[in-house]
């Protein structure tokens, strides 16, 4: 069983609980990368350097050079591309915080479900501190540390690769019963005179599970399975590695959105440790105790544990944990 710290206010009292944690998880590190997702261009809910700024002031009081990291985007924008992505960082005033790394270097991890290009600038750090924003995601039910892993930590190629591979292949038994036009969130699948139509598709998955009938399969695996099995073989890379969610402003869906829509519960608190699932499933059971039900569930119609479970199965970490209070 895992321990996950949790504090509801990010007071001085949980700050030293997570500066005596990272000290000694990363004695002995001298260059340390900070996973963090910079927010897309206008987005007002992604994270501002105030929010980081906390934990990087640990690592620097405590003598670690350290640098701010994110990969490319697989869609347009200006953090598809190392050199915009950094502009927009800086612009955001992350740098005040420390030296930002966006390059696209990396090195090629094979998963369980297909090979996997994991960004080398976390490879070659001593430790990973990785600091997820957690909050709706219309792929994936939630994001939180394992979407920052299996998404996250991995290039442009493999993101694009993963929403390749989840995305559905007809099979003969289908009925035409139409559940997987509502499963899409987008409405990108018609059933046009007992055949499917694609208007567009992102590769959730979410209409395959759906199915009734199970006429559908990925054409590799599940979105989810996907997911979690990119953020291990991201996982497998690093030398250590430490886990802080922010359960703050949780939006239905992800920074990757200009506008992340409406706020879908209340600020619940910071969720820390060593095992990204067990701090992914503290969040999440955590929000939806005081939710009184499953949020992202309900506004993005996709169970978020699905990742959780696969990430499981891989053996990356353990949904089971023992919650700490500070
Ligand atoms: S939900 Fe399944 S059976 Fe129904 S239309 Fe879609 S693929 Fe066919
Ligand atoms: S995989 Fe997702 S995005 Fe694609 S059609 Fe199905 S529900 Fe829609």
């Amino acid at each position: 069983m895992s321990e996950v710290y949790f504090s509801k206010e990010l007071n001085e009292k949980y700050l030293k609980v997570l500066e005596e944690n990272i000290k000694q998880k990363f004695n002995g590190c001298k260059k340390i990368a900070v996973k963090l997702h910079f927010g897309e261009k206008g987005n007002k809910t992604a994270f501002i350097p105030e929010d980081i700024k906390p934990f990087t002031d640990i690592l620097k009081e405590n003598g670690f050079e350290y640098f701010l990291f994110d990969s490319s985007t697989s869609y347009e924008g200006v953090r598809d591309n190392p050199k915009t992505h950094k502009e927009h960082a800086v612009e955001k005033g992350f740098d005040e915080l420390g030296p930002i790394v966006t390059d696209d270097s990396f090195i090629l991890v094979n998963g369980k479900h297909m090979d996997y290009e994991v960004c080398k600038p976390l490879v070659d750090s001593d430790a990973v501190l990785v600091i997820s924003h957690f909050k709706g995601h219309d792929c994936s039910g939630f994001g939180g540390a394992i979407k920052n892993l299996g998404m996250g930590a991995l290039t442009k190629k493999t993101k694009q690769e993963i929403h390749e591979g989840g995305k559905p292949e007809i099979l003969d038994n289908c009925n035409a019963c139409k559940a997987c036009e509502k499963a899409c969130n987008w409405g990108f699948l018609k059933i046009v005179n007992n055949k499917h139509v694609f208007l567009d598709c992102y590769g959730c998955s979410n209409c395959i599970i759906k199915c009734p009938n199970k006429a559908m399969k990925p054409k590799v695996a599940l979105f989810d399975s996907l997911l979690a099995d990119g953020a291990n073989a991201a996982r497998s890379q690093f030398k250590k590695d430490y886990y802080i969610n922010v359960a703050k402003k949780i939006t239905k869906i992800c920074d990757c959105a200009i506008n992340s829509k409406e706020v879908i519960a209340e600020d619940t608190g910071y969720f820390a440790g060593e095992d990204p699932v067990a701090v992914d499933k503290a969040c999440y059971d955590a929000i939806s105790k005081q939710e009184g039900k499953d949020v992202f569930l309900k506004f993005n119609q996709k169970s978020g544990l699905r990742q959780v479970k696969a990430a499981e199965k891989l053996g990356m970490g353990n949904p089971e944990y023992q919650l700490v209070k500070a």
